[in-house]
């Protein structure tokens, strides 16, 4: 069921709402300020949590980080890295290699201490798939980002997917 408050509908998913500093430089005059924008979005941000935090922000979603600490009694499953509540939405965003990102070309596997490093990422991929199990048995909407979708080829199409997800 769609998110009645939600102010992007797939309709409104259009290159009018959607922020200029996320469209092909189409003249040349505002070439420089959107130079600018997007360079803005990416200096000191190039954490891809950082990012999607920044952009949800601009795009007038307010966000909880991290689910609480482990002391509090409210802690969210797997500490998600963006809890935004009016959504009853969850954002992971999953770094390829530490998560274990099937037929992705930054999940590779090292050559050395092979097994433990298997380990290690395949113990992360149980703890992500439990944590998401019982957000959404608690009624939590899950959205899982891998860090591929968001290199800065991807970075347009892979925001858009969010509020997709977001909103739908
Ligand atoms: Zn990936």
């Amino acid at each position: 069921m769609p998110n009645r408050d939600c102010r992007y509908s797939h309709a409104g998913l259009d290159p009018v709402s959607f922020p200029h500093y996320l469209h092909r430089m189409a003249d040349v005059h505002n070439k420089k300020t959107r130079s600018y924008n997007m360079s803005r979005i990416r200096s000191g941000n190039t954490k891809p949590e950082l990012l999607v935090r920044k952009f949800l922000h601009a795009q007038g979603f307010r966000y909880r980080l991290h689910g609480g600490k482990p002391a509090d009694a409210n802690a969210l499953a797997g500490k998600p890295d963006i809890v935004l509540p009016k959504y009853k939405t969850i954002i992971f965003i999953h770094g390829c290699f530490w998560h274990g990102h099937t037929n992705c070309k930054y999940f590779k596997v090292p050559k050395t201490r092979t097994q433990w490093w298997l380990n290690k990422i395949n113990t992360n991929k149980a703890n992500d798939a439990k944590a998401a199990k019982t957000l959404k048995k608690d009624g939590w909407k899950v959205i899982t980002v891998w860090e591929c979708a968001l290199k800065p080829t991807k970075l347009e199409k892979g925001l858009r997917k969010i509020l997709e997800k977001l909103c739908n």
